[in-house]
């Protein structure tokens, strides 16, 4: 079977943080998952480049918005490679064939009825020759022009007649019971569309803003950034030119945070609808991670950086405490000094320490490689494939380790260090009976931790102890 796979893309406004890397690393080992069952993946990741925010941001840093957004749609690039990610696309917004498709995705909501113009009010103060926000005013006044009066403005936009989806939405969500995962998440979206839909704006006038996907037919206004950013999930796959490879791989299985989720499993499906194309097939919503029970912020200063902790802890190390140590779909609180002590206790004294003592034996008492009867097999243990298909990551991570402790008390209790003196070819035995289960929990930590996965089989398969896999933290 073909899975396609998505990240909601990260918006270049920021540098990469912690909530990027878990959405990427667990989007990743949903694919490695799946490839590991014998299903064809694809995955997407990319970056949502156009909108106001970006056009600050490069004014800011004295850039033009095309140099602004290289260098940021670079920046996240490496960092996927720093994690290991396996993509198979990645789609930038700036990209032709993604504005192509953005722009014909447009006609068919406008030819379905779908796009109207209408006028709304803008706040604008003369002073700053700018529109303001509620949040930019004090007593109806501009914080830095107090004297001068605010003008209300008369200003044209295009609106997606999102109130027209309510009812389809809400058969959907009721036939679809797993289309949102967790429960609690669709039961938060049925309740925000029953509540009423509002028609949402759709674009912005260019004189304001022209880093945009320009609007078909009206040279005065560039599309909404939501609007254009949603689109990459089918642009990604082809859509609409290579009809074969859009069939093939549609619909999508899409990842996102919570703060996501009307945007992904409301606004989003109600566009595809518009356009005529099928749902997503599934969205799974992560938890936040969070650090000293806050949301992580320079100015608190508990900011915990990816970079840092691939830096300390290595990418495998940082990918397990991420799968492992931050609950899928609940907020997670870490500290550092937690990070330190998961990477120590199941790492440093875990893992790392079980292939040290298994391959010091093996090497030591075998004169040739375990035999691995079943090397080729994929895992097919229910509980493990399981955890990852309903995206409990961490319960597919404890399953290994449960393997892990259990070879653990095995050398413990049959103690084949002491018995391969005494009686040599029992204990060479126990000794071949622990290098192969060895090999399967390498085997099964495949998706998770692909590189020491790959170093645990060849230690095996060569019978050589390898390099200390997790050191001590100094
Ligand atoms: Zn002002």
């Amino acid at each position: 079977m073909a899975r396609y796979i998505t990240t909601t893309l990260p918006y270049v406004n920021a540098d990469p943080h912690i909530g990027h890397a878990l959405e990427f690393v667990e989007a990743d080992t949903f694919a490695r998952a799946l490839r590991l069952a014998g299903e064809e993946t694809f995955l997407n990741i990319g970056t949502d480049e156009h909108g106001a925010k970006v056009a600050q941001k490069a004014r800011e840093a004295g850039e033009d918005s095309q140099t602004y957004v290289d260098k940021y749609a670079r920046r996240f690039r490496d960092f996927a490679d720093m994690l290991g990610i396996t993509y198979d696309a990645f789609t930038r917004t700036t990209d032709a064939h993604h504005l192509a498709a953005a722009q014909e995705f447009w006609k068919r909501c406008d030819a379905a009825g779908d796009i109207y113009k209408a006028a709304y009010e803008v706040k604008y103060c003369v002073g700053c020759e700018l529109e303001k926000t509620d949040s930019e005013l004090a007593h109806g006044h501009c914080l830095i022009h107090p004297q001068l009066e605010i003008e209300v403005r008369q200003e044209e936009n295009y609106y997606f007649r999102f109130s027209n989806y309510q009812d389809a939405l809400l058969a959907h969500y009721a036939t679809q019971n797993e289309f949102i995962v967790p429960e609690e998440r669709m039961r938060e979206l049925v309740s925000f569309v029953s509540g009423g839909l509002k028609d949402f704006s759709i674009s912005r006038r260019k004189e304001k803003l022209s880093w945009g996907v320009p609007v078909p037919g009206d040279d005065e206004h560039v599309m909404y950034v939501w609007f254009d950013a949603l689109v990459n999930y089918v642009s990604a796959i082809g859509w609409p030119d290579d009809e074969t490879h859009f069939t093939k791989w549609w619909p999508v299985t899409q990842f996102a945070g919570k703060d996501n989720l009307r945007q992904q499993a409301a606004m989003w499906q109600a566009m595809l609808m518009s356009a005529g194309l099928p749902l997503s097939k599934q969205i799974f919503i992560h938890g936040f991670i969070t650090s000293g029970g806050q949301k992580m912020s320079k100015t608190i200063g508990n900011v915990i950086n990816p970079n840092e902790l691939v830096e300390k802890y290595g990418i495998d190390a940082t990918r397990y405490l991420l799968l492992r140590h931050a609950h899928p779909t609940e907020d997670t609180d870490v500290t550092r000094e937690r990070l330190d002590e998961w990477y120590t206790a199941n790492l440093v004294n875990g893992l790392g320490n079980l292939v040290a003592r298994v391959m010091k034996l093996a090497e030591t008492h075998l004169e040739e490689p375990t035999v691995l009867p079943e090397a080729a097999a994929p895992p097919s243990q229910k509980e493990y494939l399981d955890a990852f298909s309903a995206y409990r990551f961490n319960d597919a991570v404890d399953y290994v380790w449960s393997r892990i402790q259990k070879l653990d008390e095995k050398i413990t209790e049959e103690e084949p260090f002491k018995v391969v003196k005494i009686e040599r070819e029992k204990g060479k035995a126990i000794i071949a009976d622990c290098a192969l289960e060895l090999y399967r929990i390498g085997g099964l930590l495949n998706p998770l931790m692909p590189e020491t996965s790959e170093t645990i089989k060849t230690a095996v398969r060569t019978n050589k102890k390898p390099e200390n896999l997790f050191p001590r933290l100094s």
